[in-house]
């Protein structure tokens, strides 16, 4: 195994990593931007090296200065995270001509996958049904809408090099094509730098449904079922859940050993994921592979147990997986939900700043990944993600309670956050009977809307407990200075008549 790994990101993915590198006694290197020079994670490495800058491009995406700085500490491997080099071909081939480990699959793998259109091709080869498209790329104009003529309204363009939501435009009718087709083209080049745009048939009210694999370098495949993220805000997962209320166990099965042609067909050798949207009927398609950790990964690890992070690891240290198929056993069930620090109410408005206060949820079946502490500026720069809280239970009820419960506890001042955008979701009946699809969060209006009167309540309630908690601290001290060899507990307790009264 690895004596020093280095961390090619930042947040509470860094921390995540570093985590598990110390539960192995790794040492840890961290990089940081100029901006994230007081972030948790530059504190909790053993080492760290400056990245001058602020903006991404000018640091976490700057591969040749991250490959100096593993060289010069010793790192013999890079952890990237999600996001930034992960799905980077060119990063993962550099590490390799550089002797140094990429913890992530093979650079031809990352290729064949990160370009949609080869993607679905592959699938297609390999027997794997995708979402019916057109992505003749040297097509004329006229050829291309007459393929979404014939697919039928409507339609969605997509970016060949897509990624993160971006550079996706549902088309409703033929009139709209021609405009949309260019702005999706011109849109695409800006963020990609590659203005190839491919159709897809869009699907109504799909569900969103991953699994997740894990495969080695000596050829094993296991899955480790599979993940609903239906709740969705323009594309983008906020609510993940596992396993998926609308999967039966059959159904597990038959979309695992689609997943593991996906691999097979792309000698892949880490861990990954493979998307589907599944529609109205139960048909499932293929959609994209994801080659790195993802976001949601917490909610497969709660199932089966498994420590993902450290399996990245094993594999690229060479390890072959220590099980098979059959000892995946799928436990209960966990939800995850993206803390962000924006402001539903408000369009989803960034929100960095100064944290004031932070008071974290624990207790049973409870997990906080977070990348932020007490004191901490959020910077402007980067995703407004802070934390992911997960909880697990024996089955969905008790999982979304524990949720309810959590976020009851989860306290950030300061900072505009979407805490009680989730509590109200967590309430929904049509979340409660998992009657989920990507539009939920657009269906259902009252759930960014909800908060004006929601939000003052809130703060006629906090307002009246400092009230409460201060005189009742006043009468205590004037107790303890007229009873002064009487302890503070016993007072607290008489205060109460059996019991802290002040929450
Ligand atoms: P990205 O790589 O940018 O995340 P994906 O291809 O993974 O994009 O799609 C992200 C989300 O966009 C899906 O989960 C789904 O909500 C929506 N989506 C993508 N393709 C389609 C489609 N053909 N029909 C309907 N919704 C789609």
């Amino acid at each position: 195994m690895f004596k020093k790994v280095l961390i090619a990101n930042r947040g509470e993915i860094a921390i995540r990593v570093i985590r598990c590198l110390r539960e192995l006694e790794i040492e840890s290197v961290a990089v940081y931007s100029d901006a994230d020079r007081d972030a948790l994670h530059v504190r909790w490495a053993n080492q760290a090296v400056r990245l001058p800058g602020n903006t991404a491009v000018e640091t976490y995406l700057q591969s040749e200065k991250i490959l100096e700085a593993a060289k010069r500490c010793g790192a013999e491997a890079i952890h990237p995270g999600y996001g930034f080099l992960s799905e980077q071909a060119g990063f993962a081939r550099r590490c390799r001509e550089e002797g140094i480990a990429f913890i992530g699959p093979n650079p031809e793998a990352i290729e064949q996958m990160g370009d949609k259109t080869t993607a679905r091709d592959v699938m297609k080869k390999a027997g794997v049904p995708v979402v019916p498209g057109f992505q003749s790329m040297d097509a004329t104009l006229a050829e291309a809408k007459d393929a979404s003529a014939q697919m039928g309204y409507p339609v969605m363009l997509k970016a060949a090099a897509g990624g993160g939501g971006k550079g996706m435009r549902m088309v409703e009718r033929a009139e709209q094509f021609e405009s949309a087709f260019q702005q999706a083209r011109s849109e695409a080049a800006g963020a990609f730098g590659d203005d190839r745009v491919y159709i897809e048939k869009y699907l109504m009210r799909p569900r969103h449904i991953e699994v997740q694999i894990v495969s080695d370098k000596h050829g094993n495949h296991i899955h480790l079922g599979e993940r609903e993220c239906s709740i969705q805000r323009r594309h983008q997962k906020v609510v993940e859940e596992a396993p998926s209320p609308a999967v039966s166990d059959d159904k597990r099965a038959e979309l695992g050993a689609i997943a593991l042609m996906a691999a097979r067909a792309v000698n892949y050798d880490s861990v990954g994921t493979v998307e589907f949207l599944m529609d109205q009927t139960g048909a499932c398609y293929f959609l994209e592979m994801n080659t790195r950790l993802q976001v949601e990964h917490p909610v497969t690890e709660w199932i089966t147990g498994l420590d993902l992070v450290r399996m990245q690891l094993e594999i690229a240290a060479g390890d072959p997986l220590r099980l098979d198929q059959k000892d995946v056993v799928i436990r209960g069930h966990a939800i995850e939900c993206r803390i962000y620090a924006e402001d539903p109410y408000h369009k989803f408005r960034p929100s960095p700043g100064l944290i004031t206060y932070l008071g974290t949820p624990t207790g049973p079946g409870v997990r906080d990944d977070s990348g932020v502490y007490q004191g901490y500026e959020v910077p402007i720069y980067y995703d407004p993600m802070i934390s992911k809280l997960s909880t697990w239970g024996a089955d969905r009820n008790q999982a979304i309670g524990r949720m309810i419960r959590a976020l009851g506890e989860y306290k950030i001042g300061g900072i505009a956050h979407n805490i009680d955008f989730h509590r109200h979701l967590m309430h929904h009946p049509a979340f409660v009977s998992a009657d989920l699809d990507t539009s939920f969060i657009d269906r259902y209006p009252e759930l960014t809307a909800a908060a004006a009167t929601n939000g003052l309540e809130h703060v006629a309630v906090i307002a009246a407990s400092i009230k409460h908690f201060r005189e009742r601290m006043r009468q205590s001290l004037a107790t303890q200075t007229s009873q002064a060899d009487t302890s503070a507990w016993k007072q607290s307790g008489r205060l109460g008549q059996g019991g802290r009264s002040w929450n």
